[in-house]
This record gives structure tokens, C-alpha cells and sequence, in this order.
């Protein structure tokens, strides 16, 4: 074998498998934006009509229960944004609301860092957002809890006994200790089959696809040195998910 060939890597999403059984390999990273009103209101943007759809490369993915992200030297007003992550089992095209968590391998959570300065000044001159979304680690994610609809539950996961239930779920983001961000799932304005549904609408699936489903309201910038500490609890308050990001300046 030459030693110089390519062999890329892919991000595996560990723990958690395709519909057939096989390792599951990270794919298209959507990001759906605007998904809570009083996100919307304090951007002082519309609330969308319809979800509201970006990607980011996957470079930006990390995976873990901690993780060091490196402010990026282009933004000097970078934000935590808090979200529900989905990753799927299996892909699709037109997957009716219905069938959508039967394509659902598990979820954590996970922060869509997000380069404020940049995001708006692209606003402003009609641009796309990705660069504000795609620095190198503005993806994080924890590691992901499985779900297993009409098989026996392997975890303590409400969603295996009825996926209604995640709607009682509350995402939480703390940094360096003081809360920032708290909310029920169910404040989502579009839910997660109809993101699903509308994403396989749009474009075809596929397993490995991961979805970042929106952010309540209560971003603020991040600094070098500040810890991000984002959660996902049950209504008892335990806690589901646990995510650590520590910001370092530019390198
Ligand atoms: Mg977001």
C-alpha cells in the first residue's frame, strides 16, 4: 500500500448504529434556525413560516463529553446557542411525520457556536451565513444516548417507551456556572418529525445525518477561558446529557 494514498476519516457517532445494525458514520450536518420565538424576538427576526435550514461542514463537528473549541480570529463576538441534536438511523426521501422517528438513531446535546459579527454583517449584504456557522469545532456535540422505537429499551431514555415524550425535555446551557439558556423542547415551533419530514422533502436523507434543532432564547457571547456547560434534563431534573466546551483564543 502506497503510504502516501488518501485515506480519509469520517466521524463515527460511537454507541449508536444504522437501521441494519452497522457503525454509523456522521453525514450532512443540518442546523435549523430560528426553531424558538423568544430566539427569535430577542434577534429581532421574523418567525419563520417554515423551518428554517442551514448546514455546516463537517469539520466543525466535535464529539465527546468535553471539548476545546478555538475562538476563530475573524469574530470577535462569537455565541453559544444550545440545541436539541438528532441524528439518524436511516435516510429517505418525502418521510412522512409518521414514519420520521423510525429514522432516528439516538440524540444529545450540542452547541451551534455561532460568529455573531460575521452572521449579522452576511445578513446585512444578503451573504450566507456558513462562514459565521462552520469554524473548526462550532459544532460539539455530546455523546449521543441511543433510541430504540419498538425494540426493548437499552437506556433510561424517555423516547423508547413513547417518542411524545421528549417534549418535556429541558435543554439548559451554563457558563462559567451561571445559567444562560433554559427550555422546554416543546417550546420548539416546528417539532422534530415535522423537521424531519420538511428536511426529506427538500433533499434526500441519509443515515449519519445529523440535525441541530434550534435554540431558545438567552445567547451571549463567549470568551477565551469560558466554560460552556450544556445539558438536557428530564422534568425530575436528571440529567440526560451532559456536554463541557472550553473557549481558548485563536491559535
Ligand atoms: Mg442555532
Amino acid at each position: 500500500m502506497n503510504s502516501n494514498e488518501f485515506h480519509p476519516t469520517w466521524p463515527r457517532l460511537y454507541g449508536l448504529q444504522t437501521s441494519d445494525g452497522n457503525e454509523l458514520l456522521a453525514g450532512t450536518i443540518y442546523c435549523i434556525g430560528r426553531n424558538f420565538a423568544d430566539h427569535a424576538a430577542e434577534m429581532q427576526a421574523p418567525i419563520p413560516s417554515e423551518p428554517l435550514v442551514f448546514t455546516k461542514p463537517i469539520g466543525s463537528l466535535l464529539m465527546g463529553a468535553e471539548a476545546t473549541v478555538n475562538l476563530p480570529a475573524q469574530s470577535q463576538d462569537v455565541h453559544h446557542e444550545v440545541e436539541w441534536v438528532v441524528a439518524l438511523s436511516k435516510g429517505g426521501k418525502h418521510i412522512s411525520m409518521e414514519q420520521a422517528w423510525c429514522h432516528v438513531a439516538g440524540w444529545a446535546v450540542g452547541i451551534d457556536f455561532t460568529a455573531r459579527d460575521l452572521q449579522a454583517a452576511a445578513k446585512k449584504a444578503g451573504k450566507p451565513w456558513a462562514v459565521s456557522k462552520g469554524f473548526d469545532g462550532f459544532a460539539p456535540v455530546s455523546p449521543f444516548i441511543p433510541v430504540s422505537i419498538g425494540k426493548k429499551p437499552t437506556h433510561q431514555n424517555p423516547a423508547d417507551q413513547n417518542p411524545e415524550s421528549y417534549k418535556h425535555l429541558q435543554l439548559k446551557l451554563l457558563v462559567n456556572g451561571q445559567l444562560r439558556q433554559q427550555d422546554l423542547l416543546s417550546n420548539m415551533l416546528f417539532d422534530l418529525p415535522t423537521l424531519i419530514s420538511h428536511l426529506s422533502d427538500l433533499f434526500t436523507l441519509r443515515a449519519g445525518d445529523i440535525i441541530f434543532t434550534g435554540t431558545p432564547s438567552g445567547v451571549s457571547q463567549v470568551q477565551a477561558g469560558d466554560h460552556c456547560s450544556a445539558s438536557i434534563h428530564q422534568p425530575n431534573g436528571e440529567t440526560l446529557a451532559q456536554l463541557d466546551v472550553y473557549l481558548e483564543a485563536a491559535s
